[in-house]
């Protein structure tokens, strides 16, 4: 492929946007509900509000709340409406982000100055986290210079509470754990942990990027949730992302505190420099007003009542599914999901093997190791697709039982390859030179 220059001379706006019509050509057709991630596909409705919105404020710029103080508005909003849903008391507080990393991003940060301000002897921090976790905390740990320790899950696939305390030192500072994780959608023993971090004196992080906007309707409808949100004494932070459930355009996350002695420690602010005294409240200098607007818009239309059709009509769909892979022999749910979050594994066939006839029929759904798993994430898009989804499941386990380790793709050998390389280290040099490569 030939280097982009800027071109010499603009292009027209028809060209252009046949070009970028063009180039989507390949891309995943999220609109039919194929992927299994990335999208959270619902209602064109919904989307077209987030869209509209999301245009309607695509210039401002969130990083001054006294130039716009539409977006202050919207920001405090989402965050009041989302620190509701999951009990927050009249203190809690909050801010929205850029999506979920930059919320984990806070947490950490936020957890460090606490330490820092209120642990002067710990000079090493570190953070337990169970391995689970979403790999932005490794990210958070290694950008911000804690340690993180991961802790093996128990049999069920959720947190093992006595090791997580075993595995805490005399410089601990902060418990990790997800509202449901993200590889087998459980929810950790939260309860359990809220009790050690009490106990320890340790910032407790609840990471429901996932799980916000589903957990708290799937409770109303009568789903048996463990207690999870800030109901939990001992839960310090809570983030949960709008811009996956809650069906907001891209770029909306919230970081939630239990009260605001907590959120100063996750601000910035720096009053010697020429162009002025400076502050922000997270990661970002320039703050899309778009994504702001478009949480804000999406969560009002939807309200309470949306968002209680839409869970309804995807764990209908989830039942559905989960039901027919439990009636294939071979194959197995990994633990006992709560929500619309599940990963499929078999201790008979190569699973890489099913993803590779799944995607020969065009749905995706993304491999996953330790066990050797995949990965399904439900929309309400998929409630519309779902039966056939589950025929094309039954097709796709015939090719995949007859398929010998020759018959994989070459993207499932290389994954399968990668994920049974007894050193890992040589796993995450491959990843390395491998972005490297794609992003020349
Ligand atoms: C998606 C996700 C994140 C990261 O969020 P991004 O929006 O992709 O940055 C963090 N934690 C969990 C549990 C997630 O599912």
């Amino acid at each position: 492929m030939s280097q982009a220059e800027l071109p010499k001379k603009g292009t027209p706006k028809s060209e252009l946007f046949a070009k970028m019509d063009e180039a989507r050509g390949t891309d995943t057709n999220w609109k039919a509900a194929r992927l299994f991630g990335f999208v959270y596909r619902t209602d064109d409705d919904v989307h077209e509000v987030g869209k509209e919105a999301y245009a309607k404020f695509i210039t401002e710029n969130g990083l001054s709340p006294f130039a716009f103080p539409s977006l202050l508005k919207f920001e405090t909003d989402v965050v009041s409406m989302t620190a509701k849903m999951l009990h927050g008391g009249e203190d809690a507080v909050g801010n929205l982000t850029s999506g979920g990393s930059e919320s984990l991003l806070m947490a950490v940060k936020a957890a460090r100055e606490w330490s820092r301000a209120t642990k002067p002897e710990i000079k090493e921090p570190e953070m337990v986290v169970v391995n689970t976790v979403h790999p932005g905390w490794d990210k958070a740990a290694h950008y911000l210079g804690l340690k993180i320790v991961h802790v093996p899950v128990a049999a069920d696939f959720r947190s093992d509470v006595a090791a997580m305390r075993a595995a805490c030192t005399a410089n601990t500072v902060m418990l990790v754990c997800s509202a449901p994780t993200y590889p087998h959608g459980v929810v950790d023993r939260i309860d359990e942990l809220g009790k050690l971090a009490q106990e320890k004196n340790l910032w407790l992080h609840v990471d429901a990027c996932l799980g916000g906007f589903v957990l708290p309707f799937a409770e109303k409808l009568g789903y048996d949730i463990p207690l999870w949100d800030f109901r939990v004494p001992g839960v310090t932070s809570i983030s949960a992302d709008v811009h996956k459930y809650g069906y907001a355009p891209k770029g909306a996350s919230t970081i939630l505190y239990r009260n605001d002695t907590y959120r100063l420690y996750q601000y910035f602010a720096y009053a010697e420099w020429a162009g002025g005294v400076y502050g922000t409240p997270t990661m970002l200098g320039a703050r899309p007003g778009g994504a702001y607007a478009g949480a804000w818009a999406v969560m009002n239309y939807l309200g309470e009542e949306g968002y209680l059709r839409l869970v309804r009509k995807m764990m209908d769909a989830t039942k559905k599914f989960q039901a027919a892979v439990k009636a294939i022999p071979e194959l197995k749910i990994i633990g006992d999901p709560h929500a619309s979050i599940f990963a499929i594994g078999s201790d008979v066939i190569n699973i890489y093997a099913l993803g590779d006839a799944m995607k020969k029929r065009n749905w995706h759904m993304e491999g996953q190791q330790f066990p050797p798993a995949l990965h399904v994430t439900m929309s309400p898009g998929h409630a519309d697709v779902i039966d056939e989804v589950i025929k094309d499941l039954n097709e796709a386990m015939v090719e995949a039982r007859g398929a010998g380790e020759a018959a994989l793709s070459e993207s499932a050998a290389m994954y399968g390859m990668m994920s049974s390389l007894p050193d890992r280290s040589m796993a995450k040099e491959l990843a390395l030179q491998y972005l490297n490569g794609i992003y020349k």
